[in-house]
């Protein structure tokens, strides 16, 4: 794993804490730094020592803490350390510049994820709480970087809706790093430690993809993954869970249950506190964030479903009832919201209930047949019209059961009836029927939505593979393979533009003396450093890659022979003039080069490729340390 160095240009423009919270992380670096000295740090800022105040006395079992030396003993150094820099960073950043950026979800993800992470956690023995809470509630940070480093260039990226996979290669293309990078690199410069790094790069991926190479760190970003899902389902807005029970039905979530053995009871009870410590938070952040109480509503386990008699949070529907005769109005508001608990709302006509269908968005419709303005075969064709009125439910009221009415009632796409006067056992039974095809519906959305998912991981994972089948394990340049392909793009686009294309073949010299007098590791670790040093030196659009051994090419795209020859030359020197350490030695390398260009009318990849080794041969017969180039069928020194 490799986590990114920030520039210290970027460094400057992305979130960091500010004030206090600086001079609290940087006091719990130090080993000496006891609760006195923190809560002398804390009492500086007023805020902080509020929401201090408010969370040891909201997890205390004992008396009032009245002190802020009383809270730090109470919640932990470890933990005020992590709240410091959480509240610092959210009060800045609640909002800002990049339009289209959901700061809202964003934050209301990041509090669930945290919790969530929490509760796993503690329910797991995974690790210290604390730190999982604040590795989770920031493992997305590098989106908010992004956003504030970038307000216009990442406004553009999110301009069109993009998958997992597809939003950090955007990112990558259009900002030079994406989402997951950053969050470690930020979180590394925050002192969190590297399992937790690699947990939250690897945390998008499903977690028989997740490839983790330090110790500790595979079931932290198992349970970070979990929290991640949870959390994009409870808070995002066109998602179809409106319960606990709905999360519940969360994959990654339920594998992990079995996986630590935690009963259907004990996950539930750990999804709702992590969602009333979210909403509980974000009071004390004074943080906008999405409604979590239609999923805080608990389903009664065991409970036999009856929609018709009494609403549990997994048979609670939102029904919409039009109907002008406010006596059966009132009667059936009274039935199925005031006795049972069903979510609903009512209107006098068709007209008014298409109206408030648009936001309530009912599972089911209860409508009258006869009703001034619209009547109830009217309405149910209108809605028929609409993309989300094909999947509501509607049961038609009416006096007449005639044959012909009926088929004129089906006709207009009604899915049942009830003839007035309404029996209420009836109506009940109806219910039961109308519930079960919204849950097959919603399930049937849900494992569409699964399959979407599980489309964008298996692209990320390839991407993910095909990145690393084309890069060089020991240098973390490109390696022969994608060298390869470069050179075959770059010798197609010169033929087809008319323009010229050079190549440079680089052998190390006497590197086996090298290997001989520092050993294999120092030997890789020169090979890594000349790696970077050709990288650095060479122009931006070149491709540098290392062919093999130690041998590197460089594919020169649009310069002459001339000036590809001066390149070569250049690249010589900066090596020559680097000097590095290897077992505390200085030692300076040198490295020949051949140089070769394309003849547009003639010449293919392989007659180009042997004359930049006849070049790099010439090179090193003349000496090493030296630049050949291939001409015209001759070769030459520089
Ligand atoms: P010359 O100037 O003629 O190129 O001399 P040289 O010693 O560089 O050439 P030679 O081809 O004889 O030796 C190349 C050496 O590079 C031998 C091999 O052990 C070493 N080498 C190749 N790949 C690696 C590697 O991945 N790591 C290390 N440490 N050494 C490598
Ligand atoms: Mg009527
Ligand atoms: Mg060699
Ligand atoms: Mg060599």
């Amino acid at each position: 794993m490799t986590v990114s160095i920030l520039s210290p240009e970027l460094l400057r423009k992305l979130p960091s804490p500010h004030g206090v919270a600086i001079a609290i992380l940087q006091a719990s670096q130090n080993e000496s730094t006891g609760i006195n000295d923190l809560a002398d740090l804390i009492a500086n800022d007023p805020a902080l020592s509020g929401r201090l105040l408010q969370l040891a006395n909201a997890a205390a079992l004992g008396h009032r803490v009245v002190s802020i030396k009383q809270a730090v003993a109470r919640l932990g150094m470890n933990a005020v350390k992590n709240l410091a820099l959480c509240f610092s960073i959210v009060d800045q950043h609640s909002g800002g510049r990049c339009v289209p950026f959901p700061y809202k979800i964003f934050w209301s993800e990041s509090l669930v994820m945290g919790h969530l992470m929490f509760e796993l956690v503690t329910a797991t023995n995974l690790g210290v709480a604390d730190e999982l809470f604040t590795c989770a509630m920031l493992a997305r940070i590098g989106r908010l970087g992004l956003a504030t480093a970038f307000p216009e260039e990442y406004a553009a990226v999110l301009t069109t809706p993009l998958s997992d996979a597809q939003l950090l290669t955007q990112e990558e293309v259009s900002l030079g790093i994406h989402h997951l990078d950053l969050s470690a690199a930020m979180l590394r410069q925050w002192g969190l430690p590297e399992p937790l790094l690699e947990a939250v790069l690897q945390h998008e991926l499903p977690q028989g993809d997740q490839s983790i190479s330090l110790p500790g760190a595979a079931p932290i970003a198992h349970a970070l993954r979990v929290a991640y899902c949870v959390a994009r389902l409870a808070c995002n807005p066109t998602s179809t869970s409106s319960t606990t029970a709905d999360l519940m039905n969360c994959q990654e979530l339920l594998d992990f249950a079995e996986a630590y053995a935690i009963s259907p009871s004990a996950l539930e009870s750990l999804l709702h506190n992590a969602l009333t410590q979210s909403m509980a938070w974000s009071g004390i952040l004074q943080l906008n964030v999405v409604d979590f109480s239609m999923l805080m509503h608990r389903s009664a386990p065991g409970a036999t479903p009856d929609p018709g008699q009494n609403a549990s949070s997994s048979t609670q529907l939102r029904i919409l009832i039009a109907e002008d005769d406010p006596i059966v109005r009132t009667l059936l508001e009274t039935w199925l919201k005031v006795e049972v608990g069903h979510s609903l709302l009512s209107a006098a006509n068709g007209a008014e209930a298409l109206e408030l269908a648009n936001s309530f968005l009912p599972q089911i419709i209860i409508t009258d047949w006869r009703m001034p303005v619209m009547n109830g075969l009217d309405l149910c064709r209108e809605l028929r019209h609409r993309e989300w009125g094909q999947n509501v439910y509607v049961l038609m009221l009416t006096a007449a059961d005639g044959d012909d009415d009926l088929v004129q009632a089906f006709d207009a796409g009604v899915d049942d009836y009830l003839t007035k006067p309404i029996n209420r056992k009836a109506l009940g039974a109806r219910l039961k029927a109308a519930w079960r095809h919204v849950q097959m519906r919603e399930t049937w959305v849900r494992d569409n939505q699964r399959l979407v998912r599980t489309g964008a991981e298996l692209a990320l994972s390839n991407r993910r593979f095909q990145l690393a089948s084309m890069t060089d394990a020991l240098t973390g340049i490109p390696n022969r393979r994608a060298g390869q392909s470069v050179l075959a793009q770059a010798i197609s686009s010169a033929h087809r533009y008319r323009v010229p294309l050079c190549v440079i073949s680089i052998d190390v010299d006497h590197f086996k003396t090298i290997n001989d007098s520092f050993g294999h590791v120092a030997g890789d670790e020169a090979l890594q450093l000349i790696g970077q040093t050709l990288q650095l030196a060479a122009r931006k659009e070149d491709t540098v890659c290392r062919w093999g051994g130690e041998e590197f090419f460089i594919i020169a795209p649009n310069i002459s022979l001339s000036d590809g020859a001066i390149a070569a030359e250049r690249l010589r020197k900066f090596v020559e003039n680097q000097t590095i350490t290897l077992e505390n030695a200085n030692v300076s390398i040198t490295i020949s080069l051949g140089v070769a260009c394309l003849d547009l009318e003639s010449k293919n990849k392989d007659q180009l490729l042997i004359e930049a080794d006849q070049a790099l041969y010439a090179a090193k017969h003349g000496g090493r340390n030296r630049v050949g180039i291939s001409e015209l069928g001759e070769v030459r020194l520089f």
